[in-house]
């Protein structure tokens, strides 16, 4: 497996400066076609999965926290607060006390539940500069997040879904999970909330695993400080083993910020919260598809999906007019001309493109294009037309064939 940094370097998917400082990592214009198709991927998936989306500020007020727990729980890992006029505010280290107001912000029904909230974004997390490199550990993190607001009998139900999204989601882009944990509670940890929940919390996950036939194993000690979780754990290339996606049961926060929904008894009833980040962190879903890919993504989500290259200078308006076709088909294209060298080194400078698509005179003359594939297949030479249909095909059915 190589290295992500590296290769992302290689890429020019991503870069750093002293100057943003450690663990601030940017994104070059490849590097964000690649989150760009992520995120779109991803709303997509929850908004068939019937998940509602949101926007919710950065910052808080540092009361907002302390009512989350994370003040008492979790304040090493925070950034300080910045006093602005009387007020403190801060970063936030996570979106679930954002999520809870957006719960609270009117009266809930039991015919809204499950209600499930989700948001592409930001949170901070003050990692020391010493464990920071490339895009696995960084400071500011982009999170594919949700919080699942249900009634304490959909909460199995909840978690299933979460992971059979999760698996869904994993198979398309080709990632294998190292293994998948259930992380409880630990002896002398700090833990809100009562043992009786905890208990409870922990029954609905593991009800969750069995019934999507998922074997894990139980650590002690891993578990967030507002109840346990499952998570799928991956490894880099460096042997290192961090959390992708998580799946976690909480009654505590609901308590927290008091959360109601009114039942069929026309009574005001507590809900049960299911957290689950499907992607995780965009950064660390990122470095772990740079390594499991080496670079040569599935065509979807190549940064560069096709490359036209005219053989000479002749074949230029051929291949510009090639070129405008697969844009209007949606198509991430470049052309790389003559100028750039002979027709072997611009082959091999395009090699993790899925899709060359070479012009000779014939090929021009005759309205027709011959494919080279990435993995070294010659395709006959076809169409324009077609050649384009078939390649935009392969992109929308984000598969991992390159052609057929
Ligand atoms: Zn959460």
């Amino acid at each position: 497996m190589p290295d992500h940094r590296k290769l992302g370097r290689e890429l020019h998917l991503f870069a750093t400066d002293p100057l943003i400082g450690a663990g601030l990592p940017f994104l070059l214009p490849d590097g964000a076609v690649l989150r760009h198709t992520l995120e779109e991927y991803v709303r997509d998936l929850e908004r068939r999965a019937g998940y509602r989306h949101v926007y919710s500020p950065v910052l808080g007020k540092r009361e907002l926290y302390e009512r989350s727990g994370h003040w008492a729980h979790y304040r090493e890992d925070m950034f300080p607060p910045m006093r602005v006029g009387g007020e403190e505010v801060v970063l936030r280290p996570s979106l679930c006390p954002h999520h809870a107001l957006v719960y609270r912000s009117r009266a809930r029904s039991h015919r809204e539940l499950p209600l499930r909230i989700a948001e592409l974004g930001g949170m901070y997390r003050a990692e020391l500069s010493g464990v920071l490199g490339g895009l696995n550990r960084v400071r500011a993190i982009q999170l594919n997040d949700a919080h699942l607001f249900c009634t304490p009998d959909q909460v199995a139900a909840e978690a299933h879904g979460a992971l059979e999204l999760i698996r869904r989601v994993h198979r398309d882009l080709g990632l294998r999970p190292a293994r998948y944990r259930l992380s409880l509670a630990g002896e002398g940890g700090k833990h809100a909330g009562s043992p009786e929940q905890w208990d409870r919390a922990a029954a609905l996950l593991v009800e969750a695993l069995d019934s999507s036939g998922i074997e894990y194993e139980a650590v002690a000690g891993e578990a967030a400080f507002y109840g346990p979780k499952i998570d799928v754990q991956v490894v880099d290339s460096a042997g290192r083993e961090s959390t992708l996606s998580t799946v976690q049961v909480d009654f505590h926060q609901p308590e927290r910020f008091d959360l109601r929904y009114t039942g069929p008894d026309g009574a005001a009833h507590r809900p049960a919260l299911v957290h689950r980040s499907v992607l995780g962190s965009l950064e660390r879903a990122m470095a772990q598809l740079v390594e499991e890919h080496g670079g040569a993504f599935p065509p979807w989500l190549a940064p560069v999906q096709v490359l036209v290259l005219p053989v000479s200078d002749a074949q230029l308006p051929e291949a510009s007019a090639l070129l405008e076709r697969c844009l209007d088909a949606g198509l991430r294209a470049e052309l790389a001309s003559p100028d750039q060298g002979s027709l072997g080194a611009r082959v091999r400078a395009g090699r993790l493109v899925p899709y060359q698509a070479v012009l000779g005179a014939a090929e021009a003359a005759g309205g027709q294009v011959a494919p080279r594939l990435r993995d070294g297949r010659k395709v006959d030479a076809l169409d324009v037309g077609e050649f384009v249909a078939r390649a935009a095909a392969r992109v929308a059915d984000r598969g991992r064939e390159l052609w057929g």
